[in-house]
């Protein structure tokens, strides 16, 4: 079921030419080709022996956040209702990952921020979300915040209003079936959105999320790359919203040395959390179009 999942995902991401190739409005130089074959390859059929180093998955399951030394990475905590109030100061960023939950792998990035103390925000496809609830309840148990990403990871820009939004109804509805808990961010799988949808998900009361910095995760680089990399564009930007995904054994494995350099660094890691501030019951249900009035 992972290979196929993963292999659905990989597939839906070679056809757009990669998960996060599409640049948002903040982010101008992520267009990239993609590597299909290599990106099948790391995917399908791996799983937690192939995972570089062995470490059990849950080595600091259930234990206070932040150890000695690693504490002070943790920054502040933002509410917020929409992406306009995410306002991050200099030296600040927002740790994101996406195409989740995923065994093993979605559990050995939760054992790292626990390590490291600090709280991100998963994007969870939908599919992903009812194939292994307990992974996606267990990312919301160590104190992190949830967001949908369609259903299957579908093109939102290419299948129409009524379709885009449905497919979004029915991944936010997954994904609170298995965490138990209020689907509030959302991103656009592939960064491929349009004004309609975009205003569409606000007024259902979603926070979208953008991104500001790629890891470029998806490309079959080594752990030492990704991070020297994605601390280059830190630098290079001074602050912004992070996209990794949780679904690769790269991302995790290069995830110390990231969260090692931003400490060194002075950065901070800022934890999002959903604030309501539209109608109740909106989030998750089906069935939806494109007209629906505001609602405050
Ligand atoms: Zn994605």
């Amino acid at each position: 079921m992972v290979s196929r999942l993963a292999f659905v995902c990989v597939l839906s991401c070679l056809a757009m030419a990669g998960c996060a190739s599409k640049p948002p409005s903040s982010l101008k130089t992520a267009k990239t080709a993609y590597v299909p074959v290599v990106e099948r390859q790391s995917l399908v059929g791996r799983d937690q022996a192939d995972e570089p180093d062995g470490t059990p998955p849950f080595s600091s399951f259930g234990t206070a956040p932040g150890r000695p030394g690693f504490g002070s990475l943790a920054g502040r905590t933002l509410r917020v209702a929409s992406l306009s109030e995410i306002k991050l100061h200099d030296k600040e960023v927002v740790l994101t990952f996406d195409d989740g939950p995923m065994p093993g792998k979605t559990d050995r990035v939760l054992e790292i921020l626990d390590r490291f103390g600090v709280k991100a925000t998963f994007l969870m496809v939908g599919q992903m979300a009812s194939s292994y609830p307990a992974v996606a309840a267990r990312v919301v148990d160590h104190g992190h915040s949830i967001g949908g990403h369609t259903y299957n990871h579908a093109n939102l820009a290419s299948v129409g209003n009524s379709r885009a939004l449905s497919d979004i109804a029915t991944g936010n509805a997954a994904v609170a079936r298995a965490t138990g808990v209020e689907v509030g961010f959302f991103r656009f799988p592939y960064l491929a959105d349009t004004g309609t949808l975009r205003n569409a998900v606000a007024d259902r009361g979603q926070v979208i999320l953008d991104v500001d910095i790629d890891t470029k995760d998806y490309f079959k680089s080594s752990p030492e790359t990704i991070a020297a990399r994605t601390m280059a564009r830190v630098r290079a930007r001074g602050k912004g919203i992070i996209l990794m995904h949780d679904i690769h054994a790269r991302t995790a494995a290069m995830l110390p040395s990231l969260l090692s350099q931003l400490k060194a660094g002075g950065y901070k890691v800022v934890a999002l959390q959903y604030r309501r501030s539209r109608m109740p019951g909106a989030l998750v249900s089906a069935g939806v179009d494109a007209t629906t009035t505001r609602q405050m």
